[in-house]
């Protein structure tokens, strides 16, 4: 049975995936949400059933391989693609691009389903589906756990989340929040 959207967002919640508040982006922005997927996906169990989900989402899709990015889509990869029973590989950012590392390969004509944990501007995603497709596959479905752009991201192709979200960001001159509290580092020491 697949988890309700309700299920999925208190799942993210009560694991601290998902943190609301002030935060302090890479980026430089400042937002009133933030996603650390791994929170989740510490609970094998968990994974196992969020990754469930996205793989029947996919499924119609055929895809003969997975392939994410490192580091965050690994294990996102590896679930979904245990369900889909297919090899689930990533690719490494090595000299400023994504390639295929470890002996890993993408034969001609497969098709590739491109797997990250969460979404945002999606650069990760198309960086990982040229380099696929460079390797002679045929990218044919992209699936994440989160799409924090709320649904806007055309990947020109089947896209499939679990949780669409959108997030606000801000410039921070221009921060509504930052009128009550100073913006913290998400991950830093001592963030709860
Ligand atoms: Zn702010």
């Amino acid at each position: 049975m697949s988890l309700k959207s309700e299920e999925i967002l208190s799942l993210f919640k009560e694991t601290g995936a998902l943190l609301e508040g002030h935060f302090l982006l890479t980026s430089g922005l400042h937002s009133n949400r933030y996603f650390q997927c791994a929170r989740v996906l510490q609970y094998p169990w968990h994974a196992e059933a969020l990754c469930r989900d996205l793989s029947e989402k996919l499924k119609d899709m055929k895809p003969d391989v997975v392939v994410s990015p490192a580091v965050g889509g690994i294990i996102v990869g590896q679930e979904t693609a245990r369900h889909l029973n297919v090899r689930s590989l990533f690719m490494e950012r090595e000299e400023g691009r994504m390639i295929l590392r470890r002996g890993f390969e993408i034969r001609p004509g497969e098709k590739v389903a491109v797997i990250e944990d969460v979404t945002t501007t999606g650069g990760s995603v198309r960086e990982v589906m040229q380099a696929a497709g460079d390797s002679g596959g045929r990218i044919v479905a992209v699936g994440a756990l989160v799409d924090r752009s709320g649904g806007r991201i055309d990947f020109g192709l089947p896209y499939r989340s679990l949780l669409r979200m959108e997030v606000a960001t801000y410039q921070p001159d221009q921060c509504p929040l930052c009128r009550d509290s100073r913006p913290v580092k998400p991950g830093s020491r001592g963030l709860k």
